[in-house]
This record gives C-alpha cells, sequence and structure tokens, in this order.
C-alpha cells in the first residue's frame, strides 16, 4: 500500500530537496563521519534553500509553514542516503528548539534568535541532560539563582547535540529546589557568555559527524531578559514540546529503515551466490516480505500520527508509542538487511553499514523505549 501522507506541493518541494541533498550532503556524508565535523557551510547552504525552521513565521526569517509533513520530506530524503547525522544537525532547531523559541518566546527574545537560526549563521541546542539525571529530570543540579538583573547558572550538561557550535543553547536549570517539578526554568545562555565553557566532542558509535558535547556553566550571569517561557514552567515546556521531538525521531527512523530496505532488494537482486542472484533463495523473498509488512504496518501509524500532529491532536502518550515501536523495529531491520549484504554489509562504503550503526542511538535519545513503555504503562493503568 503506498502512503498517500504528502500533497502535491510537498512532492515538488521534495524535488528542490532531492536536488539539495545530492549536490551538498551526499558526495560528503563519509568524508564528515570520518572528520567527526560536519561542514558549518551546510547550515547556511541549507538555510539559503529555506529548509531551516519551516514552521518558524516568516516575520523572523522562517518558511512560516507548521505542516510537519514538510519536514518529514526532508527526513527522508536525507534518509534515502543515509545521512543520519546530517539529519539530526538540520533538524534539531526545527523539531527541538524552534518550537521553544516561537511557542515562548517574547518579540524581542524572537527578533534577537530566530532570524540567524532560519539563515543558518547560528546554530541551536537543547541541553537538559546532565551527567548525574537522564531519564529522570528531577535530578537536574544546574542551578540559576537570581541577582538584580541577572540569573546566575552553574552546573553542567553531557551528551548536548550540536553543543559544540551552539550560539543559542537553551538549558534547564533548577529555580527552586523546595518547588519540586515546579522548581525548574528554561534559559537562552549564548556562547561568549562568561563562564559559559564547552568540553570535548564525545566519541560516538555513529552519527559520527554530528557534535554532542559537554557543556559547563561557572557562575554565568544571564540577563532576567533570556528566561524562556515562564519560572518554574520549565518541566510543563518541555512535556508540551517532547511530542515532537519524539516524533522526529520516529519519522527518521521509519524512513531510515525503509531506505535500508530499498538498498537490500536492490543489492540481492544483483547479488549472485551458487549460481543465482540471493534474491531468488526463499529465505531472502520472506525476509524482504516481513521486513516489508511491518514497515507498512508502522507507517501507517505514523502517517496518522503527523497528521494528528499537524492537528495539534498528538498525545504525549502517541508519540511514546511512536518512538518505541518505530526505533526498534528500524534497528531490526537494518540489521537483518545487513545481513542480507553479507560480508559488504559490514563494510562502511555500504550505506547499510553506517545505518546499522547510526540506528543504535535512536532508542536512547530523545526518551529511551523504556521510559516511553513507562508513560504509556502509567496511562493504561493509572
Ligand atoms: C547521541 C546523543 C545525543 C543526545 N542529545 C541530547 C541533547 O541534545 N540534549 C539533551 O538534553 N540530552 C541529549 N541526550 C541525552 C539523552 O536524552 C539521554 O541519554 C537519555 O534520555 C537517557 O538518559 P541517560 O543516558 O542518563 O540514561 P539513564 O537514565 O541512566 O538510563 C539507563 C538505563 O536505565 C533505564 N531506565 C531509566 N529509568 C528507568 C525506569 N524508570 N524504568 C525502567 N528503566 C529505566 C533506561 O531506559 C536505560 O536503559 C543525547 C544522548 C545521546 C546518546
Amino acid at each position: 500500500m503506498r502512503s498517500d501522507l504528502f500533497t502535491d506541493e510537498q512532492e515538488l518541494f521534495r524535488d528542490s530537496v532531492r536536488e539539495f541533498v545530492d549536490r551538498e550532503v551526499a558526495p560528503y556524508v563519509e568524508q564528515w563521519e570520518r572528520a567527526g565535523r560536519i561542514d558549518p557551510k551546510l547550515w547556511r547552504t541549507a538555510g539559503e534553500q529555506g529548509l531551516l525552521g519551516l514552521a518558524v513565521p516568516e516575520d523572523f526569517g522562517g518558511g512560516g509553514t507548521a505542516d510537519y509533513r514538510f519536514r518529514c520530506v526532508i527526513m527522508e530524503e536525507l534518509a534515502r542516503v543515509g545521512a543520519a547525522s546530517v539529519n539530526v544537525a538540520l533538524g534539531g532547531f526545527d523539531d527541538l528548539i524552534g518550537p521553544y523559541l516561537v511557542d515562548l518566546g517574547t518579540e524581542d527574545q524572537k527578533r534577537r534568535w530566530l532570524p540567524g537560526l532560519c539563515s543558518g549563521e547560528k546554530g541551536a541546542a537543547i541541553a537538559m541532560t546532565e551527567p548525574g539525571a537522564g531519564s529522570d529530570l528531577r535530578g537536574i543540579r544546574t542551578t540559576a539563582v537570581r541577582d538584580g538583573a541577572d540569573w546566575v547558572l552553574n552546573g553542567s550538561k553531557t551528551f548536548i547535540t550540536g553543543g559544540g557550535r551552539a550560539d543559542v543553547i537553551i538549558v534547564v536549570a533548577c529555580t527552586d529546589p523546595e518547588a519540586g517539578s515546579r522548581g525548574f526554568s528554561l534559559f537562552v545562555v549564548e556562547g561568549g557568555m562568561p563562564g559559559f565553557t564547552r568540553g570535548r566532542a564525545l566519541e560516538k558509535l555513529g552519527q559520527r559527524a554530528e557534535d554532542v558535547s559537554e557543556l559547563f556553566f561557572d557562575d554565568v550571569r544571564v540577563p532576567a531578559a533570556h528566561l524562556l517561557g515562564v519560572e518554574g514552567g520549565g518541566f510543563g515546556h518541555l512535556m508540551e514540546r517532547l511530542p515532537k521531538e519524539r516524533m522526529s525521531i520516529a519519522y527518521y527512523g521509519l524512513a531510515a529503515a525503509e531506505a535500508a530496505l530499498r538498498w537490500t532488494v536492490e543489492y540481492t537482486k544483483e547479488r549472485r551466490a551458487f549460481g543465482r542472484p540471493v534474491a531468488e533463495y526463499q529465505n531472502t523473498k520472506f525476509t524482504l516480505a516481513e521486513l516489508a509488512t511491518e514497515l507498512d504496518v508502522t507507517r501507517a501509524y505514523l502517517d496518522r500520527a503527523v497528521l494528528a500532529l499537524n492537528e495539534g491532536r498528538l498525545s504525549g502518550i502517541d508519540a511514546a508509542k511512536a518512538k518505541w515501536w518505530a526505533t526498534e523495529l528500524q534497528q531490526r531491520v537494518i540489521n537483518r538487511c545487513l545481513q542480507l549484504h553479507g560480508g559488504y554489509g559490514y563494510m562502511r562504503e555500504y550505506p547499510v553499514a553506517r545505518a546499522f550503526v547510526d540506528a543504535r542511538v535512536q532508542t536512547i535519545y530523545g526518551g529511551t523505549t523504556e521510559i516511553m513503555k513507562e508513560i504509556i504503562g502509567r496511562d493504561l493503568v493509572k
């Protein structure tokens, strides 16, 4: 069954994205993976092409469309060439950071930060996780204490995607240790603020081109005007926006698995063993059939979830289901596709090898599979 998720306008948009990906991304992905760094020029080129800040109002330099299907098109085209790092690098602003600035930012905050992020001149990150607090964010130890016209931030964050190059960083900090989950707030820290330093880029298993860094805050004076949203409302702000982040991880997972299946169908039709194409063995056909079926069934759920997201009806529970299911499936599918490539599947020059290592983190970041099941299960038995 073909997905009918996209409109003609989105298919036209796909043509220009595909051309961009083939020209600016595909030839360089493996080179960036080896260097552990994406060429910073890519953000500007993507900005010029209108691929950053799709949902940001045009007044602030964005695309002015809240239809999430345009983002899905970009994810599919990046997955087509196995560019998972680039997907995280470019999508982070649209799916993670942008929504906070657009929904919670004051007019001044939006003017200050959004245009540079939409043009790709600036980079963004969101810093929740700490060495002692990942799944359980109530363990956050970074503090923000009010002092005159400023807040003074102290603490450290780890595993922060884009942290090495970000100029605009949303930091979750504890503003009232007595207030439980109402004791956390969001602040925007800018690169170059005294007392703010970055640690080394962390060595990762996959998605090696995207930088993931440690951040340190040592008496960083953040002007009160950099408080984002409501003081003490940090957790609420996170809970409202995490479903979109989880949908983006789920959708890329599906797109990456669909791409791996396409590569594998082609590969097994060409590769011969015992005088016949590998595709002619019943084991191959049955494996491909199982994977195609699982992907089609998953697509039906995700297509619905994308439309629900567009209409503001996607619940945190629906997003949790999409995230754990699609990312676990992604790993199963890519693992079995790799097997059908034989030894070549283990060689990085074959996209399925890179897709295999890149997929591993998908069930971890944005909330682990176990936490997704906890969210769903808690709701069932409440
Ligand atoms: C590549 C990468 C990029 C990242 N990018 C960012 C970023 O940009 N910003 C950011 O803030 N964070 C980021 N993270 C952090 C990520 O969100 C956390 O790693 C993730 O939420 C898990 O937290 P943890 O690593 O502390 O694991 P832990 O919370 O220590 O979990 C360890 C294990 O215990 C399990 N577990 C924990 N609690 C429960 C429970 N209640 N029930 C059952 N099992 C449980 C977990 O599922 C996991 O299997 C990134 C991580 C990675 C690896």
